[in-house]
């Protein structure tokens, strides 16, 4: 069997029409959403996320800004910084690119941002709504996962599902949407014993550990809708050749360019598995656009447009 591909770079490009004329609507009604984005250092990969946001925003015609405070900010400057962001009215949603400098206390600057304008769904306000299933602000990257499954179709209702981690921003969030999908969830981490005997219940399995091919192809139920959140570069050439001994095409262009991005499912799960998200070009592309869903859908909360997106 070869698993149908759960691409995500096509249900990006869906939702950013639809996001397209939603905020063309709003602009017309004088609500134009807008995102601040705030961006500490000079990481290369934040650099690079940060710039994708704003273009994104730009693409779909939200307002945008910038805000670059220096390497060496205060925790007391960035908390000014989302205060003076949240009493911005024209700022619908505030991103605090992470990770922020040492000296920053990072929980009490994502605090700060009012739970309203926190797009990114981080706030221990909206994590509350989404444990008491409440409308809120989701976290971007399981929000954009069931996206995946609803646009594919893909049942959820009484589904054994597995989530493979526990993290604030992926695990813990997955599971609660799973839930209240009414998936019958089972969550694990570096301490669950038997991984591959719970995994081979899965119909539903999301891997969120961070480990380059952990998932063996042959722990997957045959049929299974597998969503893999992790992104890991590969460098080592041992492993490229050990991961990608079946994917001839995509090793050699591990040779010519010397790194490969590789999920946290070993690629030869695409044979046995029933439904696959690629890495790339699966779960990554979706959580830039339930970046943009979540400040549309701010905009809409905030500023009273009653047409709340779901
Ligand atoms: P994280 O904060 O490091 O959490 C990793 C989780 O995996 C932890 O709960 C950990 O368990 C568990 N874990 C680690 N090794 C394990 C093992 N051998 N067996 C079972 N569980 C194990 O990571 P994260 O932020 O959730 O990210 C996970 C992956 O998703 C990373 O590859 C990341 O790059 C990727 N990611 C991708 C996107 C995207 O847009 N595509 C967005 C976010 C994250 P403990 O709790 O016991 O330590």
């Amino acid at each position: 069997m070869t698993a149908k591909i759960l691409d995500g770079l096509k249900i990006r490009d869906e939702m950013f029409a639809e996001l397209k004329i939603e905020v063309t609507q709003l602009t017309a009604q004088g609500v134009r959403p807008g995102l601040a984005a705030v961006l500490v250092g000079e990481n290369p990969a934040s650099q690079m996320y940060v710039k994708s946001k704003v273009a994104a925003c730009e693409q779909l015609g939200m307002a945008s800004w910038l805000h670059t405070p220096p390497p060496n900010a205060t925790t007391e400057y960035m908390l000014q910084l989302a205060e003076d962001l949240n009493r911005d009215d024209n700022v619908d949603g505030i991103l605090v690119q992470l990770p922020l400098p040492a000296q920053i206390d990072s929980k009490r600057v994502l605090e700060a941002v009012s739970p309203a304008k926190d797009v990114d769904g981080f706030h221990p306000v909206n994590m509350g709504r989404l444990v008491s299933n409440r409308p809120g602000l989701v976290a971007c990257t399981p929000a954009g996962c069931m996206e995946i499954l609803r646009r594919n179709k893909i049942a959820v209702e009484g589904a054994n599902a597995v989530v493979l981690g526990r993290s604030d921003i992926v695990g813990k969030p997955m599971a609660l949407l799973l839930l209240h999908a009414n998936a019958t969830v089972t969550i694990c981490h570096s301490k669950s014993r038997e991984l591959p005997e719970i995994i081979r219940r899965a119909d539903i399995l999301v891997a969120a550990i961070g480990r380059a091919g952990f998932v063996q192809a042959n722990w997957i139920k045959a049929g299974a809708a597998v969503i893999d959140v992790g992104t890991n570069k590969v460098t080592e050439a041992a492993d490229a050749e050990r991961l990608l001994k079946n994917f001839p095409a995509r090793l050699d262009k591990f040779r010519a360019k010397g790194s490969v991005l590789i999920g946290d499912v070993h690629p030869d799960a695409v044979n046995t598995a029933g439904a696959l998200t690629p890495v790339p070009g699966g779960v990554g592309p979706m959580t830039i656009t339930m970046l943009m869903s979540n400040t549309v859908k701010a905009a809409k909360l905030r500023r009273g447009s009653k047409e709340v997106r779901k």
